[in-house]
């Protein structure tokens, strides 16, 4: 199959599709790659590296769209991408389409096959595509938290580990998956007193058993959501309903009974996040200030560290990427159930219930 790998056009985006070395793989297993001049560049591959692992190397985008049967990216499809897909070409890629009615439109009107990344299931009932990006997250999430709640950047002035003599900052995160799991490490690895709160029971018992009594677990009632969040340095926004816009849980009369100068880190901005003072920030300027409250919304965290992620995502999207090479996305979605969850676009329509649902389309 001829494979084409664009540059990354959405703000401050410096992750690319594949690496050379997953370029290597495909080109060995007889596939033909396509890599737009510098898409490299951001996590410190040359155009060279991509032609010693056998790609070739197009000058512009729409010789990449033009050239390929598949588009494998990393952030959904901007217009002007939209406009450069076309009927019977596959795209592989992030879609987050539930709460994004313009790229659906973008999507629909181009007739091309789009496959989601994030709604890809594992046997475990996991997210495999979501996983690596939700451990940048998730860990990012503290990291940026802590630099938002310096008094210069609007914060309350608080340091998440305290000192000897002081206490340390308070940290909530609300849903216990994959980001909050690994903000809750890394602010227990602060020295933070940590707080998490999931509707499931199963998850709160996982987490009791991994961390003990290092880690506060709570069940996740519209009363201890208020309860944690109001008394909170730190909240961390990390719920998810699978290829569903994120539930509403804290409303804008709710922040002014926050801490002063408190941070809320909303990583579910990406479906559309969890606070109803949430809008989408970029890298460029990530932060705004609502009733006192410090916001930090940035869609692709992970964007920031580049390096990491393109190659923890790789490390999960290279196998299905060889099996709809190899296949076609016909018989390897039917060959593999998991994979078939991620198909969201076929031929003009919204084929995946959920984010039909969500987009208030039929399916
Ligand atoms: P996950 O499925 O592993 O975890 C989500 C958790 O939320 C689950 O444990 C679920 O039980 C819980 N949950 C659902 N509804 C809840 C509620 N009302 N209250 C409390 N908990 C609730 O998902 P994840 O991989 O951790 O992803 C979390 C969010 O982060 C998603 O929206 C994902 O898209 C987003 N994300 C954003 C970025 C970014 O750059 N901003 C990067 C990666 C992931």
């Amino acid at each position: 199959m001829r494979i084409g790998v664009p540059t990354e056009i959405k703000n401050h985006e410096y992750r690319v599709g594949l690496t050379p070395a997953s370029v290597r793989e495909l080109t060995h297993a007889g596939h033909a790659v396509a890599v737009q001049a510098g898409a490299g560049r951001g996590i410190g591959c040359s155009d060279a590296d991509y032609l010693a692992a056998g790609a070739q190397v197009l000058a512009d985008a729409p010789a990449v769209f033009e050239w390929a049967e598949m588009i494998v990216k990393v952030k959904e499809p901007q217009p002007q991408e939209c406009r450069m897909l076309r009927a019977g070409q596959l795209l592989f890629t992030y879609l987050h389409l539930a709460p994004d009615p313009v790229q659906a439109e973008g999507l629909l009107a181009s007739g091309c096959t789009a496959i989601a990344y994030e709604t890809i299931t594992d046997a475990r009932g996991g997210l495999p595509l979501l996983a690596p990006m939700s451990e940048v997250a998730g860990r990012m999430a503290v990291q940026v938290g802590a630099v938002a709640l310096q008094q210069a950047n609007g914060g309350r002035g608080v340091l998440l580990g305290g000192v000897p003599g002081v206490a340390p900052g308070q940290v909530c995160v609300i849903g216990g998956g994959v980001v909050g799991t690994h903000a809750a490490r890394m602010a227990m690895g602060l020295g933070a007193e940590v707080t998490v709160l999931d509707r499931s029971l199963p998850r709160l018992r996982q987490l009791d058993e991994v961390f003990g009594g290092r880690l506060r677990t709570v069940c996740a009632t519209l009363d201890a959501t208020e309860a944690a969040v109001l008394q909170a340095d730190l909240v961390v926004g990390a719920v998810l309903v699978p290829g569903a816009a994120a539930p509403k849980l804290i409303r804008r009369e709710q922040l002014s009974h926050m801490k002063p100068g408190a941070v809320i880190v909303d990583v579910a901005i990406d479906q559309g996040g969890c606070f109803e003072t949430s809008r989408a920030t970029t890298h460029a300027e990530p932060t705004y200030v609502v009733d006192g409250i410090v916001h930090y919304c940035v869609a692709n965290m992970p964007g920031a560290v580049p390096r990491t992620s393109t190659f923890a995502l790789n490390n999960a999207t290279l196998p299905f990427v060889l099996a709809l090479a190899g296949q076609g996305w016909r018989e390897a979605c039917r060959a593999d159930a998991h994979l078939r969850e991620g198909l969201t676009v076929h031929a003009g329509a919204i084929v995946h219930p959920v984010v039909a649902q969500g987009l208030g389309r039929p399916c």
